[in-house]
């Protein structure tokens, strides 16, 4: 989980950069980055700091930022410990690259291996870092300097041969003595990203961003999503160059839509809100034809408001904040112990007693992953006095992980898995085990309605777009375990 954006212009795009990643801070804040190159590709510019961007990239280090053309990142881990070593963008100094993606290399530990045998040695655990070297190398082969979109093209499918997984990404470097944006993304296309222009003219600007949000703080005119078909070659005061490359079914995540992306953001020419919207629609259908029984829908904020607000709409029941949210609050899982976990717990979400006490709680939450939050959520609802706990979750079960880009756990960490797959028996023995009166799914089926078209549901449903080796999954999973995650 990962936002990143590019930007080519005739002026510095280090300030937009930073103004775009501020529109993108929810996809990751463990660290952020910016990197620029000079309009003449001879110097390059970074600087890269833990934390959120506006602390991360403060205004005297943007302003050492030169160059019209230029990547920013802000990174969530899924492979690597969230070190400083692994922040993006990266740089590679032969022939002179930056890159920067979204996504997850599934086969990251084979590509450093053959980087290795070519002694070329990664600097970091990011998954980016390899596949820039297998580009940068294959473009050194291609010519030694002065590099053309062709060049680009050989090192780019020398990328789609070794390359596996997930991955939207966006590169700068001087192709055709010009400085260039040259976006592309996996086969599937699973990790989003849009295009915009800005301007005319000489002033005609690109962006490239993993949400529309960015786009719109900047005001760029939201264009097409990058077809995974194609490489776009970007260049300030011309028409993008288009380059075909080989694609495979097209799988954009739909857990974008329940969970990660911006309700403001458009993914797959829908908006997220009207996406959620739509999901709580059909839990209500649910609800009725389970004859549940409520007096209030209280949103798990903030992800699951949308959709709380659609059910409670087609149910008739009132909707009302149960919790206020600590917006300022730190990450949970440092928290050393159980009762400074609860505590934790407390300080980000406080429960409204007033709109809970004595009364039946329809609780809304966008999906259970291992399931220990949703437990402690309950525990503050029954203090604040609740009289009964109904859960309703707008997405169905999570019974497989994700290899491509959410860090959803290992198989055995997810919650669904400990119940008998028949969705009404899961109900029935995952509501005994959060100690709630009832829970209810979206069912498969009526997320696929919801949500029509083609995409990538494996967490859900099991059928990943690619294919994941039992040897990638394996150091996928080791890599996770041995992350300080809860
Ligand atoms: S497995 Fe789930 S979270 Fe991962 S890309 Fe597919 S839909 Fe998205």
């Amino acid at each position: 989980m990962c936002g990143f954006v590019g930007i080519v212009s005739s002026t510095a795009v280090a300030p937009e950069i930073h103004i775009a990643l501020q529109a993108l801070q929810h996809r990751g804040q463990d660290c952020a980055g910016i990197a620029t190159m000079r309009h003449d590709g001879q110097e390059f510019f970074a600087h890269r700091q833990l934390g959120q961007v506006a602390q991360a990239i403060p205004a005297d280090a943007l302003a050492t930022l030169e160059g019209p053309v230029g990547l920013g990142h802000v990174r969530y881990p899924t492979i690597g410990r969230g070190l400083l070593r692994d922040a993006q963008p990266f740089f590679f100094r032969q022939p002179g690259v930056l890159m920067a993606h979204n996504g997850n290399i599934t086969n990251y530990s084979e590509l450093r291996d053959s980087l290795l045998q070519r002694s070329i040695h990664l600097l970091s655990q990011c998954d980016v870092e390899p596949v820039m070297c297998e580009f940068a190398d294959a473009l050194n082969l291609a010519r030694r300097a002065d590099h053309s979109i062709d060049d680009a093209m050989v090192a780019l499918a020398e990328v789609r041969k070794r390359v596996r997984g997930s991955y939207s990404i966006v590169c700068a470097l001087m192709l055709d003595g010009k400085p260039t944006l040259l976006v592309f993304r996996d086969p599937n296309g699973i990790r989003p990203a849009v295009l915009g222009r800005r301007g005319s003219g000489a002033e005609l600007a690109w962006i490239c961003a993993s949400e529309t949000v960015a786009l719109d703080v900047l005001g760029f005119e939201r264009l097409e999503e990058p077809n995974p078909g194609e490489a776009l070659f970007l260049r300030a005061g011309a028409e993008p160059i288009r380059r075909a490359l080989p694609q495979a079914e097209r799988s954009p995540c739909v857990f974008e839509h329940i969970y990660f992306a911006r309700p403001d953001s458009t993914i797959d020419e829908r908006g997220v809100y009207q996406s959620r919207l739509a999901l709580g629609r059909a839990l209500a259908q649910r609800i009725v034809d389970k004859r549940v029984a409520a007096d209030v829908v209280v949103p798990v904020p903030d992800t699951a408001r949308p959709a709380a607000a659609a059910l409670a709409e087609t149910l008739g029941l009132p909707l009302r904040e149960g919790f206020i949210k600590n917006r300022y609050s730190g990450r949970t899982f440092i928290m050393p112990d159980a009762l400074t976990r609860i505590s934790a717990l407390r300080l980000k979400l406080n429960p409204l007693r007033s709109e809970i006490a004595g009364r039946r709680v329809l609780l809304v939450d966008d999906s259970i992953v291992r399931g220990t939050t949703l437990g402690r959520v309950n525990a503050l609802l029954r203090e604040a006095g609740a009289a009964e706990v109904h859960l309703a979750i707008h997405a169905p079960p999570v019974l497989h992980p994700c290899y491509f880009g959410i860090d959803m756990s290992t198989e055995e960490e997810l919650f669904a898995r400990r119940f008998p797959a028949d969705l009404d028996t899961l109900e029935r023995e995952a509501a005994a085990a959060l100690e709630v009166e009832s829970l209810t799914y979206l069912p498969l089926e009526a997320m696929n309605a919801a949500l029509p078209g083609p995409r990538c549901a494996a967490c859900f449903d099991g059928k990943y777009p690619q294919r994941v080796d039992a040897v990638d999954r394996s150091s996928i999973v080791a890599d996770r375990r041995g992350r300080d995650v809860a």
